[in-house]
C-alpha cells in the first residue's frame, strides 16, 4: 500500500482563487504519487509534492509567500519521518526557493532539529541553496494595500495576530503540506509556509515545530494549517498521531478539531494519513484545498469537506 495527501492551506478560498488552488493540489498529489508508484521513499514523495506547491505562486509558501509587517518574506518549513522520528526544520528563513528542501537538509546533514533566521540562511548557502527572491508582484501589491488600510485605521503596528486577522479577514492564507506513506510502510510529513501576512518580523509559526504543525510516527503522519499560534499551544499534529494509535484516523482528526474549537479557536485545518493508507481530513475554516491519492486509484481533489 502507498498513499499521499496534500493541502494548500486552511482559510478563505473563493472566486478566481478556487481553480488555481485545486489545480495546484491535484498536481502536487500527482507528482508525489508518481514517486511512490515507482517504489520511491515517502520522504521523497512528500518533499516533491510540497516543492510543487512552493513553486506555484498561488500558494503562500516558497515563491508567492506572504510579506511580514516590514514587507519581507520569512518562511518556515519542516519535514519528519516515521523511522526514528527524524525531523528537520527551518524558521524565519529568507531568500531561498524551496524551504522544505533546506529543512530536509537540516534533518539529513546535521543533528539539529531546527535552524532559524540568519543561521538557517547561512546553512542553506553552505549546502548549495542559491539566492532566490520569493516575492511576487501580486503579494507586494496586496501588502501595500493592506498596509495602507492599516494606516487609515490607525493599526500601523498590531502586535496581536488575533486583532490583525479579525480586522483584516481578507489577508491571504495558503500554507502547503503533504503526508506520504510508501510501499515499505514509512510515513513522511512535510509542511511549508510564508506564515501569516503582516506578521511581526521574527514571528515563527507552527510549521517548523514538530508536533504542532507537522509530525510523523510509525502509525500516522500529519500536516496542519491555520493560525499557528493555536497549533503551537495544542500540539495539533502530535495529538492527531496519538489519537490514530488508539483508533481511526478520521475520528482522530475530528476529535482534535472539536477539542480545539472548544478550547482555543477554529482557525485550523488538518490532513493525516495512517500506516494502512487511510486518509483523515478536516478543517474549521471555510475552505482548505486538498487532494489525495491512495494506491493505484485516481486522485481525489476537494476544496472543502462538507
Ligand atoms: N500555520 C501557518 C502559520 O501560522 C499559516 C497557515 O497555515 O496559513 O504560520
Amino acid at each position: 500500500m502507498f498513499a499521499i495527501v496534500v493541502h494548500g492551506g486552511a482559510g478563505v478560498c473563493s472566486g478566481v482563487h478556487v481553480e488555481p488552488a485545486l489545480r495546484g493540489v491535484r498536481e502536487a498529489a500527482r507528482v508525489g504519487h508518481g514517486v511512490l508508484a515507482e517504489g520511491g521513499h515517502a520522504l521523497d514523495a512528500a518533499v516533491a509534492a510540497v516543492m510543487v506547491l512552493e513553486d506555484d505562486p498561488a500558494f503562500n509558501a516558497g515563491t508567492g509567500s506572504v510579506l511580514n509587517l516590514d514587507g519581507e518574506v520569512e518562511m518556515d518549513a519542516g519535514v519528519m519521518l516515521s523511522e526514528g522520528l527524524r525531523t528537520g526544520n527551518v524558521a524565519a528563513l529568507r531568500r531561498v526557493k524551496n524551504p522544505v528542501a533546506v529543512a530536509r537538509a537540516v534533518m539529513e546533514q546535521t543533528d539539529h532539529v531546527l535552524l532559524a533566521g540568519e543561521g538557517a540562511g547561512r546553512f542553506a548557502r553552505a549546502f548549495g541553496f542559491t539566492d532566490h527572491d520569493p516575492i511576487i508582484a501580486e503579494r507586494r501589491a496586496g501588502w501595500q494595500r493592506a498596509r495602507a488600510a492599516m494606516e487609515r485605521r490607525g493599526d500601523a503596528y498590531l502586535p496581536r495576530l488575533h486583532d490583525l486577522l479579525a480586522r483584516h479577514p481578507e489577508l491571504p492564507a495558503g500554507t502547503v503540506g503533504a503526508v506520504a506513506l510508501d510501499g515499505q510502510g514509512r510515513i513522511a510529513a512535510a509542511t511549508s509556509t510564508g506564515g501569516v501576512t503582516l506578521k511581526l518580523p521574527g514571528r515563527i509559526g507552527d510549521t517548523p515545530l514538530p508536533g504542532a504543525g507537522n509530525y510523523a510516527t510509525p502509525n500516522a503522519g500529519v500536516s496542519a494549517t491555520g493560525k499557528g499560534e493555536l497549533m503551537m499551544r495544542f500540539l495539533t499534529a502530535k495529538a492527531v498521531c496519538d489519537g490514530a494509535r488508539a483508533g481511526d484516523i478520521q475520528t482522530a482528526v475530528d476529535a482534535v478539531l472539536a477539542a480545539m474549537a472548544e478550547q482555543i479557536g477554529r482557525d485550523v485545518g488538518i490532513i493525516a494519513l495512517d500506516k494502512r493508507g487511510r486518509v483523515g481530513v478536516g478543517h474549521l475554516t471555510p475552505a482548505m484545498p486538498h487532494a489525495w491519492c491512495v494506491g493505484t486509484g485516481e486522485p481525489v481533489v476537494r476544496l472543502s469537506v462538507p
